[in-house]
């Protein structure tokens, strides 16, 4: 088994299709060049997601251990709480109608050209009741700074349950 296409969707059975079709996003687009997987501390790497498109921020919640963590483009080090405006909201597959869903999650990036400096963000998912994956979102874009530094804010951890979680 691997990446399969399905209808309008693709289908995987590990986090490494997430990789696998980051990988073919050349083929459509900017070659998505750095790829990191969502961990938690604990180890887990399945989790409920919440995203505010607009504010570029994208929670996500250990299944395992119910850790929150938050992700964003700021070019804010070290801990940060999110935009107070933001409102997020549940991201679900289509597979659920109702309730929650789960998912690994990696975030790629395609840089500009000669340097670390990122340009294109993409979040990737995979659904682990159907396996359906794919990107939660419109890229995020114009980010310009080095990956390492965005992909710091992976392990942005958050202490205090947020109002409304899922
Ligand atoms: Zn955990
Ligand atoms: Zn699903």
């Amino acid at each position: 088994m691997a990446l399969q296409e399905r209808g309008e969707y693709w289908y995987g059975d590990s986090a490494a299709d997430i990789r696998a079709l980051m990988a073919r996003h050349a083929e459509i687009g900017d070659p998505i060049e750095v790829v990191r997987d969502a961990v938690c501390e604990c180890g887990g790497t399945v989790f409920s997601v919440l995203i505010d498109d607009e504010y570029q921020e994208v929670a996500w919640f250990c299944r395992a251990c119910h850790t929150q963590y938050l992700f964003h483009t700021r070019p804010v080090a070290g801990p940060y709480d999110g935009d107070p405006e933001s409102d997020v909201e549940g991201f679900r597959c289509p597979c659920t109608d109702r309730g929650g869903s789960y998912f690994e999650v990696a975030v790629g990036v395609s840089l500009y050209r000669g340097s670390d400096d990122v340009d294109f963000v993409y979040l990737g998912c995979r659904c682990v009741a159907c396996g359906l994956t794919g990107y939660m979102t419109e890229a995020w874009h114009r980010i310009e700074y080095p990956y390492p530094e965005l992909f710091a804010h992976m392990g942005n951890r958050q202490d205090a349950e947020p109002d409304g979680g899922v």
